[in-house]
This record gives structure tokens, C-alpha cells and sequence, in this order.
């Protein structure tokens, strides 16, 4: 079978993680008997540069037509002065608006090898962690109405969900569930928030059709503390836009390294798009520095969810976990030289990282 691939290089590291993430592809693709054509796209600072448009409309024509979107970063301090309607991350919005995703998912994994890169106390995280939040991604205060009086001394943001907006979300919640540990805790304010109890009343009407999924809540407030008190007890969290904001920002840097976390982007029908939760790393552009395995697994997301290819992502985690396992490291992973003589781990840049898990595909 042949899937149509959108890529978004990007700026900054983009293009180097996402040639990574495409090689990982073509290599589980040999192995299991597919076939991946990819289409480049241009959106953000060097869509700016091209085009005078963060996102043009061939972008999102060529992204809404195709079977999945994998996106680089973008962004740099070369735009950073533009005024915000054409600023490049303009691109990330119009995309998730165009594409209609309305979920976001986005796991913290905890990688066994890398437990040394975690802030939290090891008897707190014990042999890892792997927590996948599902965040609302276009409705909430976000996108409610906003404003001031005449005066400008008083302001206003507002939170809306309509029951149709909950349960799609929620559906994603329960389904990510029964593809892991089966327990699902919507995180809301229902002490206090009118739109957190209408969360609740959806997902108890819904949770007959989902009965091996252990459903829980819990105040957004306790479950920022948890997931630094206790982050085993969770499995999926779902949740608000603005929660999810948060609380997977908390969640990632439980695991303390930005370079191997992935996020998928989903919605009804059409296309998921995918990208790696770090940005273009102006700092490290061009140098050969990036970490890719972020966005190789953010293939393994995108195979697993856009094209139910679980036998293929699942290939590309392990070979993630056995080049993590011989001990190669790039430099945001590899912690200072001394933890790399302790450990006896090898430290390699993109391109060398890219062929040590396409190395371990072809094995
Ligand atoms: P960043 O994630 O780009 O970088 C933060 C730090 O992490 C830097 O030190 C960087 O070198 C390091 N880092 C990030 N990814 C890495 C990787 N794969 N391997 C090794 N090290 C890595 O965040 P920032 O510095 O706040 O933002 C830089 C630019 O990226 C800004 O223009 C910002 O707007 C943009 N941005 C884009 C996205 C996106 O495209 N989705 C997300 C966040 C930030």
C-alpha cells in the first residue's frame, strides 16, 4: 500500500529531524511491504521568505489532501520582529484550524535508559513513565470570546464547550485508552467551572459504550500536583484546552528531555498531523546537533494512528529503545561527560542517530 505523506520541514532543525523521520519511515516501509510518498510543503519563516505568507494556501490544500501531515518546527529569531498576524507560527494555527484537529495528543514517556535526564526522585518515577495526555485543542477560553469595556480597565476571556465539542474529544480519550492500560481520568475544575460539569455529565453518558476503560476525574489543581507527587497512577488524561496547555508542558518536563517527546494532532476524518512538542532550536540549526529520535517517533504516532499500522510503529519504538539501550546519545540526552564514562555511552549527531535506528530496523 502506497500513503500519501505531506512534509512540513520548517525552520531552523526542521528540515534535518524531519529527513530523520522520513529515512525511519522508508526503512519500516521495506521491512513490512509499504511505500510512502512524500510531498514537501512550505509554512512558517521560510513559507515568509518564499511567499510573504506564514502559511500559503497550497500548504493546506496539499495537507487537507493528503493521508498524513509530518511537520518539523517553525520559527526563528530572523521573524521574531514581524507583528503577529504574520509571524510563522501563525502556520501552526492556521494548520490545526484548516485540518480540523481537534485532539491533541501528546505522550511523556519516560525512556528506562534515560531516567538519569528526569527531575523527579527515583523511587517517584521507578523503572519509567509513559502518560499520554489528550488535550481539546480548538474550543475552550481560547477560542471564546474575548474582550474589554470602553474604559480598557476591565477584561474578559471566556470558556464555551458544547456537548458535541466534549464528546469528540472524549471519544479520542476512551479509544486511546483501550490501546493502552485501559484507564481514562478527565482532568476539569467541577468544583467551580460550569463547562467542567458538562465535561463530566458527557463522559458518564458515554462511558457504558467504553466498559472495560476505568473512568476517573480529578481537579486540574490536585492533578498538577500528582503528576510530579505520584505520575504512575495516570494512563490518558483528557482534558480542556487550557488544562491540556499546562499540564502537558508539566508532564514533558517530567521526563526531562524535550528532543524525544512526539504529539499527534487528530480530528474527525481527513489527515492527523504530527510533529515532534519541541521547537525549531535556532541555537543548534545546521550543526548537526538535533536530536531526531522526537520525531522518529513521532512517525511511529503518525503509522499507528493515521494508518493503524501497529506492528510498524511499534518496530520503530524498539529500535528507538535498542539505539538507547547500546548506549548512543546525542548531546541533549547524553548529560555531562562524566555521566557518559559512567554509563559508557556514545555521543552522535542527527545524521549518525537517523542511521543507528534505520541500522536497527534493517536487523
Ligand atoms: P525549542 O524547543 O526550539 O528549544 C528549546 C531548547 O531545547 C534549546 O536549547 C534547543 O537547542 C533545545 N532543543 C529543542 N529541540 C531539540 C532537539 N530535537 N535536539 C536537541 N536539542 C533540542 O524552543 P524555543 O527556543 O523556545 O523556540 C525556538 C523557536 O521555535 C521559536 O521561534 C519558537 O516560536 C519556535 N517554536 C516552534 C514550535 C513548533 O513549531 N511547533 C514549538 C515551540 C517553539
Amino acid at each position: 500500500m502506497n500513503y500519501k505523506i505531506a512534509l512540513i520541514p520548517g525552520d531552523g532543525i526542521g528540515p534535518d529531524i524531519v529527513r530523520e523521520g522520513c529515512r525511519a519511515l522508508d526503512a519500516v516501509g521495506k521491512k513490512f511491504g509499504h511505500s510512502f510518498s512524500y510531498t514537501e510543503y512550505l509554512a512558517g519563516g521560510c513559507a515568509i521568505d518564499a511567499t510573504g505568507e506564514p502559511l500559503p494556501e497550497a500548504t493546506l490544500k496539499g495537507c487537507c489532501a493528503s493521508d498524513a501531515v509530518l511537520l518539523g518546527a517553525v520559527g526563528g529569531p530572523k521573524w521574531d520582529t514581524l507583528p503577529g498576524a504574520k509571524r510563522p507560527e501563525k502556520a501552526l494555527l492556521g494548520l490545526r484550524g484548516g485540518m480540523k484537529v481537534y485532539a491533541n495528543l501528546r505522550p511523556a514517556l519516560l525512556f528506562r535508559q534515560l531516567s538519569n535526564a528526569c527531575p523527579l526522585k527515583s523511587e517517584i518515577v521507578g523503572d519509567g513513565l509513559d502518560i499520554l495526555i489528550v488535550r481539546e485543542l480548538t474550543g475552550g477560553i481560547y477560542f471564546g470570546d474575548r474582550g474589554r469595556n470602553a474604559a480598557g480597565d476591565s477584561a474578559w476571556d471566556t470558556e464555551a464547550y458544547s456537548a458535541e465539542e466534549i464528546e469528540r474529544v472524549l471519544k479520542i480519550g476512551f479509544d486511546s485508552a483501550m490501546k493502552r492500560n485501559k484507564k481514562l481520568c478527565v482532568v476539569d475544575k467541577a468544583n467551580i467551572l460550569e463547562t467542567s460539569r458538562l465535561w463530566r455529565e458527557v463522559a458518564e453518558r458515554m462511558k457504558a459504550s467504553w466498559p472495560q476503560v476505568e473512568l476517573s476525574y480529578m481537579y486540574v489543581d490536585n492533578a498538577a500536583m500528582q503528576l510530579v507527587r505520584n505520575p504512575r497512577q495516570f494512563d490518558v488524561i483528557v482534558t480542556s484546552n487550557m488544562f491540556g496547555d499546562i499540564l502537558s508542558d508539566e508532564a514533558s518536563q517530567i521526563t526531562g528531555s524535550i528532543g524525544m517527546l512526539a504529539s499527534a494532532s487528530l480530528g474527525d476524518s481527513g489527515p492527523g498531523l504530527y510533529e515532534p512538542i519541541h521547537g525549531s532550536a535556532p541555537d543548534i540549526a545546521g550543526k548537526d546537533l538535533a536530536n531526531p529520535l522526537a520525531t522518529i517517533l513521532t512517525c511511529a504516532m503518525l503509522l499507528r494512528y493515521s494508518f493503524g499500522l501497529e506492528k510498524e510503529a511499534a518496530a520503530i519504538e524498539a529500535a528507538v529503545e535498542k539505539v538507547l539501550d547500546d548506549g548512543w546519545r546525542t548531546g541533549d540526552i547524553a548529560g555531562s561527560a562524566a555521566d557518559r564514562t559512567a554509563l559508557g555511552s556514545k555521543l552522535v549527531g542527527t545524521k549518525k542517530m537517523g542511521d543507528l535506528v534505520v541500522a536497527a530496523l534493517e536487523s
